[in-house]
């Protein structure tokens, strides 16, 4: 089969592989197409000091399952079906009191181990989910970033008719654009420094779209909202700026959702005075624990649309194009291997 290799940092190959043998519990699945998500590109990095090289990396993908384990019971050769990357314990305190996304043995299909940018991947069969009849394979391809922004929506616990903030307008600012609409917010600002997104941002639904790089964000925040803040905002984007832009524009009492991805070694400065004064919140939110069924409900009644999403979809071997950032106005870029 082909697949795509990073041997380490910086060093990528497509190349040609046994097709994977599975264990009893699992389950083989030919890829129909797999997402390429920031984590793939810090991966490639070496900024993501959690994934183990040499990797076949990719950990949102679709496909139809093309061999099972012989104590595999509940899935079938032909089955279409999402991949939840993360695979836990079930034995540690995590896992044994519903937060198994904390779990400190966790292996990541994608990360940990070889994932979805190649023709076949091997999942234990507890890791699938079936796709709803109606749902393309495309869009179920977007089921685990939805399932994790799920998770965040649920920890930042959206009021209906909260002020909302969102940075970043990227595959994941534009699902949380969709949730926090669906979740009932008010007000929905999305802050981005690409254009062509932030027009996206508007179409999707977003009262106000703010770019940084024009225009004063708190300034316009604070004139959109008459004078107030938000009630809550959410870090799309990842890292230090980001934050602190979502911090200065929270109410007192506000909320502020750390899900974008910083890189390792970034350091954030924040006054605690400010923390302290205001009664601000900083909540964290990693992979998620039980929300893959409902993404997929989400994504097959119509109630979120990742369709628009997909700016790209290319071949195993324009891969690299994509870690590099070298493909001009990305949103989400499926890889079909
Ligand atoms: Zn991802
Ligand atoms: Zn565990």
């Amino acid at each position: 089969m082909k697949a795509a290799l990073i041997e380490k940092p910086y060093d990528f190959k497509v190349l040609d592989k046994d097709i994977p043998s599975i264990k009893s519990n699992e389950v083989l699945v030919k890829v129909h197409v797999c997402g390429v998500c920031g984590t793939d590109i810090h991966i490639y990095e070496g900024v993501m000091p959690w994934a183990k090289l040499p990797l076949i990396p990719g950990h949102e993908f679709s496909g139809i399952v093309a061999d099972v384990g012989k104590n595999v019971s509940d899935v079938s050769v032909g089955d279409a079906v999402a991949v939840d990357p993360n695979i836990t314990c079930g034995l540690c305190r995590y896992c044994r009191s519903a937060r198994r996304n904390l779990c400190p043995r966790v292996e990541s299909i994608g990360v940990t181990r070889d994932g979805g940018f190649a023709e076949y991947v091997v999942a234990p069969e507890s890791q699938l989910y079936m796709v709803p009849k109606g749902l393309s394979l495309d869009e179920a391809a977007f089921t685990e970033p939805v399932a994790c922004c799920l998770h965040g929506i649920t920890r930042l616990s959206i009021r209906p008719g909260e002020d909302v903030l969102i940075v970043g307008a990227g595959p994941i600012g534009l699902i949380h654009l969709q949730l926090v609409r669906r979740a009932g917010a008010g007000r929905v600002i999305v802050v981005e420094v690409n254009d062509r997104r932030l027009k996206l941002a508007e179409k999707l639904g977003a009262d106000l779209t703010v770019n940084p790089s024009r225009d004063d964000v708190v300034k316009a925040v604070n004139s959109f909202l008459r004078g107030k803040g938000v009630e809550a905002a959410i870090d799309a984007a990842g890292g230090s700026n980001p934050l602190t832009l979502a911090l200065n524009c929270l109410e007192p009492g506000g909320r502020l959702l750390v899900f974008g991805v910083a890189s390792e070694s970034d350091v954030w400065s924040i006054k605690p005075y400010d923390i302290y004064k205001r009664e601000l919140t900083i909540i964290g939110s990693f992979i998620n624990p039980y929300e893959m069924d409902g993404a997929l409900n989400l994504l097959a009644s119509g109630a979120l649309d990742v369709k628009p999403l997909i700016s790209h979809v290319i071949k195993l071997e324009d891969l690299e194009k994509a870690l590099k950032r070298e493909i001009p106005n990305t949103i989400k870029v499926l890889v079909k291997p």
